[in-house]
């Protein structure tokens, strides 16, 4: 169980990795910063904003909720591949989609 405490949007001012797809968000770019609760440990997940879409839209395509998470570096089945290389392609590039 998850309970969101801060869902913003932050410019980087320092790098940080994407909790989606583990490349980097570099200083200056904006980026989806959720502080929460989950498994009843507080921590902070940091995702580029396109990612956290791919993501959103990957739960809604499933339908799953946001507790059940979808990661963009082990969890894609091969039509979510062909699926995001048509919808997101920053994020196909991000991870190397080929
Ligand atoms: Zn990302």
């Amino acid at each position: 169980m998850s309970e969101i405490i801060a869902d913003t949007r932050q410019r980087a001012a320092k790098t940080h990795y994407c909790d989606d797809c583990g490349q980097m968000i570099v200083i200056g770019e904006e980026y989806r910063r959720i502080r929460g609760k989950w498994d009843g440990d507080v921590g902070v997940y940091r995702c580029h904003l396109e990612c956290s879409t791919a993501v959103n839209d990957l739960h809604k395509m499933h339908g799953l909720c946001s507790d059940e998470g979808i990661s963009l570096r082990s969890d894609l089945e091969p039509e979510d591949v062909v699926w995001i290389k048509q919808k997101h392609p920053i994020v196909a590039d991000r991870l190397g989609l080929k």
